[in-house]
């Protein structure tokens, strides 16, 4: 068999490595890059597949799509700028002495909801998951059949009740329960109930002939009642906003009444319609959310201060009733006539027409919700010439016209979105 000549044989990982050092990546990315393409018989693809490795890197992307809590762009948009910094976490500046990392923040939201106390985890899912530990772990918690759902991303309320420890028993329907089904189970000799679970249907919806019980029913029996709401809306009269709740909002369940009306806990995330970063909240009565707070599960569940830290902002923001502030509320609230000006710049600088278009809150909450909404409509899909800018713009096709939706768009990056279409010509 004839040895390959030099010509023939391929270059060395390394040296490969080393001809695409100008992508900018560190060197064992670029040794990926060279494997890959060494092993695929295509040395030549090694600085593409190099280029591509650093483009999935995390970055800023235009939401151009009006979908407001867009969970593949990272749901709720937040600000957070910061040096280089030691904080005072775990110091209570007052006395010198050792604080909890959980009260400040914790402590703000519970006064915004109405709650005894709260606390933070790293998302609802885990929320759940340590109520259901803290509270019932070894006993049974009942639910209804209407509820024992699949919010996303793998997360099941039975799978996640397994996990607790927890013994699931299911009450009702799928489409009726009563509050004498779980009173049934409640009283039940044979049970041993830590939780009764209420969990709101965040995104889907059982239309027709359907029962299910108030939050005020429930929390009449013997046990405490713990409601995942899910999307965070803090209080359906959102005095945080000038021209009060909007009417899409209907019907969704909010922290402060569905406590009011007897709930012992709730549950909720941090960036869906409380507009803050990822995180979970658990709130509601002190001692149940002590029990919380106290399970060795607690510990790694628990959020840094990167995460507290934007907390503590949104939480100020509500308790100011700035609505502006927080940039869910600020884009999900902006009126037509507010979208239609900007959009004559669009359409002054000729990148495309302006088009009645529907904005979604999204994040899995209020399914079938449609927000009157402005929008830029060019002919054709042109997503992917978007997404690959440097500032990448994420649309939206309909009917093969490419839309961009101006009430997820930051005003400060219309100047971005006009360059971006003009390059399309
Ligand atoms: C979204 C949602 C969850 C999961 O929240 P994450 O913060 O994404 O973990 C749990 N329960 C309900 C009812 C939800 O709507």
């Amino acid at each position: 068999m004839p040895t390959p000549g030099p010509a023939d044989r391929p270059p060395s990982v390394d040296t490969l490595a080393r001809s695409i050092a100008d992508v900018g990546l560190p060197h064992p990315m670029l040794v990926d890059a060279a494997r890959t393409a060494i092993a695929n018989r295509d040395p030549e693809s090694a600085r593409a597949l190099a280029i591509a490795a650093r483009r999935r890197m995390l970055r800023p992307v235009i939401n151009a799509t009006g979908t407001i809590l867009h969970t593949n762009l990272g749901r709720a948009p937040l600000a957070v700028h910061q040096d280089e910094r030691y904080t005072n976490l775990e110091l209570d500046l007052t006395n010198g002495e050792r604080g909890s990392r959980m009260a400040t923040a914790g402590d703000l939201i519970a006064k915004a909801c109405g709650a005894e106390k709260a606390i933070i985890v790293n998302n609802c899912a885990a929320a759940v998951l340590l109520v259901l530990s803290g509270l019932a772990d070894g006993r049974d918690v009942v639910v209804s059949r209407s509820e024992l759902v699949e919010i996303g991303g793998g997360f099941r309320i039975p799978d996640v009740m397994a996990r607790s420890g927890a013994n699931l028993i299911e009450v009702g329907t799928t489409n009726r329960t009563r509050v004498a089904d779980f009173a049934g189970a409640v009283e039940d000799p044979a049970t041993d109930v830590g939780v009764v679970l209420h969990v709101h249907q965040s995104n889907y919806k059982i239309v027709g002939f359907t029962e299910a019980p108030t939050i005020a029913e429930l929390a009449g029996l013997d046990a405490p009642l713990v409601a995942d709401i899910g999307s965070g809306l803090l209080d359906s009269r959102c005095p945080w906003l000038k021209g009060g709740p909007p009417g899409w909002l209907a019907e969704e369940p909010a922290a402060r009444q569905t406590l009011a009306a007897g709930a012992g806990l709730v549950a909720f995330s941090g960036d869906k319609l409380f507009g803050g970063p990822q995180a979970g909240i658990i709130a509601g009565d002190a001692e149940l959310v002590d029990r919380c707070a106290n399970h060795p599960l607690a510990r790694a569940l628990r959020p840094g201060d990167l995460v507290l830290g934007a907390l503590q902002d949104t939480a100020l923001a509500y308790l100011r009733e700035d609505g502006d502030a927080i940039p869910f509320w600020r884009m999900a609230t902006l009126t037509v006539a507010e979208l239609r000006v900007r959009a004559n710049a669009f359409e002054a600088a000729g990148v495309g027409d302006i088009a009645d278009v529907t904005s979604t809150p999204g994040g899995g909450t209020l399914p079938g919700v449609e927000i009157d909404s402005i929008g830029i409509a060019r002919v054709g899909d042109h997503r992917d010439a978007l997404r690959n800018r440097s500032r990448p713009v994420i649309a939206r096709v309909d009917d093969d016209t490419t839309y961009i939706d101006l009430r997820t768009v930051h005003p400060d990056d219309d100047g971005n979105v006009i360059e971006a279409l003009r390059s399309l010509d």
